[in-house]
Formats: structure tokens, sequence, C-alpha cells
């Protein structure tokens, strides 16, 4: 990361040339070529796309993440397109796709598995004809369309703003996406305030750039976030879970965490988690379950929403089990009405499908089953179908609590087992009898 930053700034040196920063909406023009942006990385999807909207005679650009993240050198996670062609354009255009979003309505362009977004240009003002609509300074529909200049305006950051005129084959910088993306700086575009309260997501979009990409948050983006982060609570639920999955599943989950709960923004996702934490002095099961997923991912292995959620709402779901057994509940009532309520909860703030949640709730309530070392109900927990997930959370359990860690090693070794060697460790010793007394002790 560091030499393909290196890389960047000699570049921008050449392009730049220690020219001063320009004034946001001023556009700056650089072959593509000369910043090391080579048209070969990007996606025959998005190739397409882009020329066929050009040879329609639009204009077409690559923008965001894709343009930030080549020129970073990094193989970015998706490709986004920005046009001058209207979204019903552009679903006559193309045969493989269609409209969606109310607030914001995109084209999405399918390749097979290959989904390709396209935007049509934004205008920053609206003359109160078109369909922007503003509730308490938030942005809650934006369809008024108008130029890229104008476009380049209403993106969140600087670095993602950035164009690649596929036409001329140039970059084109309206906001000093270059220079910012050269000094590893994450900057908004406009006032702080004024975009936060526009969308208290672009707080959350802030840590996950700096977390993703190593980029160092402006204090400018920095400062406003404690005291608008309680703004996310007006956020739909829905698109929240989307953020999350983004913030905890891109491979940098731990520096994500880390940052999030930095700037008082993990609180606002997982209060009641924060109000555990609080009690607690360390969080090594939390700390590892993230570093895990980070690890999958980079090893291409699968990873789940919801064992994170059993990871994240663990605590929660302890202290709610451990108040109610105090309140008198059996354990098997207390676990199932612990598991539901803090799942309840927590959904209400960030929509957590429930396909997800029933299997946070199943890693929880087999727990206590790997106490079972044997009979009928030591074989059922082996062929659970969640008994792999289970025995993950039980090591990260481990962590923390010394019997769990001693099970763990139990089950590690159970498993290994095969045949006639597991149907022994399995099976039940047998009840001795009592044995009788000797002739001595009944004689005395
Ligand atoms: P990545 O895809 O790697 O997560 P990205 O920058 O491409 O990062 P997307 O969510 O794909 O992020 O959005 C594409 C572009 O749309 C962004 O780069 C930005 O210019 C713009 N954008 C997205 N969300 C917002 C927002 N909430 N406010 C302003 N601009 C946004
Ligand atoms: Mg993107």
């Amino acid at each position: 990361m560091l030499k393909q930053i290196s890389r960047l700034a000699k570049r921008c040196q050449q392009v730049l040339g220690g020219k001063p920063r320009q004034a946001v909406g001023e556009l700056r023009r650089h072959p593509a070529r000369d910043l090391g942006l080579n048209e070969k990385a990007i996606s025959s999807a998005a190739i397409k796309v882009l020329s066929r909207l050009h040879q329609q005679g639009y204009q077409a650009c690559l923008v965001g993440g894709g343009v930030r993240d080549l020129l970073l050198g990094r193989h970015p996670k998706d490709f986004d397109v920005a046009t001058d062609a209207r979204p019903e354009e552009v679903r006559e255009i193309f045969r493989n796709s269609r409209i969606i979003g109310r607030r914001f309505k995109l084209v999405h362009v399918r390749f097979g598995r290959e989904i390709i977004e396209v935007a049509t240009f934004r205008g920053s003002s609206d003359n109160g004809k078109g369909d922007r609509h503003l509730k308490g300074g938030r942005l809650v529909r934006d369809n008024v369309y108008g130029s890229i200049e104008d476009d380049a305006q209403r993106r969140d950051f600087t670095v993602n703003a950035l164009y690649y005129d596929y036409a001329s084959k140039e970059v084109l910088d309206f906001a000093n996406g270059l220079d910012d993306l050269n000094r590893r700086r994450l900057c908004l575009i406009g006032k702080p305030e004024q975009r936060y309260q526009e969308d208290p997501v672009r707080m959350l979009r802030a840590v996950r750039f700096a977390a993703k990409l190593g980029l160092e948050m402006d204090s400018s983006v920095r400062e406003p976030i404690p005291k608008m982060a309680g703004q996310l609570a007006d956020i739909a639920p829905a698109r929240l879970f989307d953020e999350m999955l983004k913030l905890f599943m891109a491979g940098h989950a731990e520096a994500t965490w880390r940052m999030l709960v930095e700037h008082g923004l993990f609180q606002q996702l997982f209060p009641q988690t924060w109000a555990s934490m609080e009690q607690r002095e360390r969080h090594d099961l939390l700390l590892q379950a993230l570093r895990n997923t980070d690890e999958r991912i980079r090893q291409g292995k699968p990873v789940t929403p919801g064992f994170l959620a059993a990871a994240l709402l663990w605590y929660p779901y302890q202290d709610r089990y451990q108040q109610l057994l105090d309140e008198g509940c059996k354990p098997h009532d207390a676990m199932h009405e612990a598991a539901e309520q803090v799942i309840t909860r927590q959904v209400r703030r960030l929509a957590i499908p429930r396909r997800f949640t029933t299997m946070t709730r199943e890693i929880w309530l087999l727990q206590p089953r790997f106490r079972h070392h044997a009979g009928k109900r030591a074989w059922r927990l082996l062929e659970h179908p969640r008994f792999r997930a289970a025995y993950d959370f039980l090591l990260l359990r481990g962590l923390e609590e010394e019997d769990c860690a001693r099970e763990a090693a139990w089950w590690t070794e159970t498993q290994q087992l095969e045949g006639g060697a597991l149907k022994k460790r399995l099976t039940p010793p047998r009840k001795r009898r009592k044995p009788r007394a000797s002739t001595a002790e009944r004689d005395g």
C-alpha cells in the first residue's frame, strides 16, 4: 500500500508539478496514462457500459471508488459509471438493466454476477421544480439532474469525485481529489456539518474509507462527528445494515471498529453492545472475531453476518441472560428470552435479516450443549448443521473463559477422530455396579 502511494506521489508530482490547490469546481484534466491508470484494469463489463453510452452520444465516465482505487493501485470492489443520459435512456440502451431506488434513482446493468451501477449526473441546485427533497436539512430524495461539474460537488469526499472520461482517456478532477489522494487525506466537499446533516451515513463512510485506504481524516471531517453521530438514529435500519456489511466485511473490520469506537459511531450502531462493553475491561472475544473475519476474507473464505452478529451481540446477550437468572428465570427460558430481547432491540436500529439472526440465535443456544461429552446429546450436537459455527464461537469464548477453552480443546480432539475411535469417545462410561462389600467388611 505504501509503495503504491509513493508511486502515485511521484506521478502526482509530475502531473501537478507543485501547482496550488484548485478552487472547488475548477476542472483539471490529466491524461490517465500519466497517472498510471490503465484501461486494462477496468472490468470488461464497465468498459462495455462506458463504450455503449459513448457510442450513443452520451458522456460516459467511471467515477468514485473505481477511479480512486485504481489510482492507488488497488483492485476496486465495483465500478460505478456516471453519465448525462437519464435513467430511462440508460435503461433503453441496455436490455440487461433495471432502474432501482426512489430516493436516488440509478440503473443497474447486469453482466452475469457483476453489476455496473450507472448514475445520471446530479445537479447542485434545484429551482424547486425538480425531484429533490430536503427534510430538516436531510436529503430524502435527489433526482435533480445537472452537469458533470454539479455532479462532482454533490459527491461526498474529494477523492471520490475523480472521473475517468472514457472519450478523452483523462482523469477529471474538480475538487482537489488527486492532491488529497496523494497527501493521503480524506476531505469532504463543501461544509462538513451541512454534508453530514444532509446524509449522516457520510460519517460512517468517512471511517470506512479512512480505515480501508489508510487515509487520514482531515480535522474538518473528524471534528463534527462525535456531536452529530446521534443523527444516525434517523437512518433507515435497512440502509444501516448495508453499511454494516461494508464496514465489517471488507477485510478491515478490526481497524474500522477501532475507529468507529474512537469517533463515537459504534455506540450508535450497536448501543446495547456499547453499554455492555463499558462494564468490561477486556473485549477479547469481539476483537478476535473481527480479526478472524479479516483473516478469512484475506484467505478468500466465506464470512457470514450471522456469526459476526453473534460476536457483536454476545456481551449484551450474556448480561441480559444473567439478569433474567437473577430475577429467578430458569436457565433454558432465560437463554431463549435473552436472545429474543437482544436481537429484537438490535434489529430496530440495524435491520439484520432474519436468516442471519436465526443463525446468531442458534450459535448462542448451542453453547451450553458442548458440556455433553457423551451419548445421544453429543452425537446430535456433532451432527447439528450449525455445529461448526457454534464450535468456532466456543473457541472465541475460550479467550475469556477458561472452562470454554477446555471444552473447545476437548471438541477439537473429538472432531479429529473417526469411526470406532469417535464412537468410543462419545460412548457414555458404563455405570459401575456398587461393589459388594467384602466378607471381612460384612463380618466387621
Ligand atoms: P466502494 O465501492 O469501494 O465502497 P465507493 O466510493 O465506490 O467505494 P460507493 O458507495 O460505491 O462508494 O459510491 C460510489 C460513489 O458515489 C462514491 O465514490 C461517491 O462519489 C458517491 N456517493 C456514494 N454515496 C454517497 C453519499 N452518501 N453522499 C455523497 N456521495 C456519495
Ligand atoms: Mg463503488
